[in-house]
């Protein structure tokens, strides 16, 4: 099942878009936080209905779409939880998962156009995982795990490292700097013929002389994986419905290479994850 928010209104996604208070008559939606809000009996709903050949099903374009969880209650994200970019970064592999937040505020669509707002703008390809029901003290598992999404962790190196400590929030909040999308796709989906543990995660850019991979790597490779992120993060914070979690991007990020690389207005990045879908991004200045 694929949930997305279609011009401010949550539907199910096939080849087609079902919208979801139309097709539940009232019962779930429109607000694309509605769905979260009430996971379980709104999962059971949904696995109901034939997306495709719904009465209610109507051509949709991507560029349409919204962020599919566009005013989470929070939003964390996890530094340096995948070794090889903890390496690249010159960093020690963390023993606890190192937490920080995306503010709310810089969440944006699947094909969102991005200003850039300094001259040292990372990339950063990761897996996002939307929480269902949610609670505190979990146990390591995908049970709390509503679906995932594919997001970029849009990072200015500048603002990162400026001041006498390094800080991770405010340099990953600008406008835009958090695309997810297309649609959150549940975990029974996304594991259906393949491992939930090991999808290959990696971004591009791409333009008429073809593609220059940046990322490409495996979600095997996190340090923290997901079920262990939930019974983690849960043991202090109560997870809410909704909530994102960015897990953590691999290597091959702009900081770690020499010489150092960034975005540039007019470059369109893509981001990929396996069995979730992909995301594209255009930069202006
Ligand atoms: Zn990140």
């Amino acid at each position: 099942m694929r949930i997305a928010n279609l011009a401010g209104r949550a539907v199910l996604l096939g080849t087609a878009a079902v919208d979801v208070a139309t097709a539940s008559e009232g019962r779930f939606g429109p607000d694309p936080m509605s769905v979260w809000a009430d996971w379980e009996a709104f999962r059971q709903w949904a696995s109901t209905v034939d997306v495709d050949a719904a009465p209610a099903a109507q051509p949709f374009e991507v560029g349409d779409l919204d962020a599919p969880v566009p005013v989470p209650q929070q939003v964390f994200a996890i530094g340096l939880n995948y070794a090889d970019h903890a390496a690249e970064t010159s960093m020690a592999l963390p023993t606890e998962p190192l937490v920080f937040t995306k503010f709310p505020s810089s969440l944006t669509g699947p094909e969102a156009t991005v200003r850039l707002r300094g001259d040292r703008v990372d990339w950063e390809a990761e897996l996002v995982v939307v929480i269902g029901e949610g609670g505190r003290d979990l146990p390591a598992g995908w049970d709390a795990v509503a679906g995932l999404t594919v997001g970029q962790d849009l990072s200015d190196r500048t603002v990162q490292n400026r001041g006498d400590r390094p800080q991770f929030g405010l340099g990953k909040s600008f406008a835009g700097y958090a695309p997810t999308g297309p649609a959150v796709v549940t975990v029974d989906e996304v594991g259906e013929g393949r491992d939930l543990g090991a999808l290959r995660i990696g971004c591009r850019l791409t333009g008429p002389d073809g593609d220059e991979v940046l990322q490409d790597g495996t979600t095997a490779d996190m340090v923290f994986a997901v079920p262990e992120l939930i019974a983690r993060l849960s043991a202090i914070v109560e997870l809410r419905p909704g909530d994102l979690i960015f897990t953590g991007t691999p290597s091959g990020v702009g900081l770690g290479r020499t010489p150092q690389r960034f975005l540039q207005p007019g470059q369109v990045l893509v981001t990929e994850i396996e069995g979730v879908g992909s995301i594209r991004q255009t930069f202006t200045a």
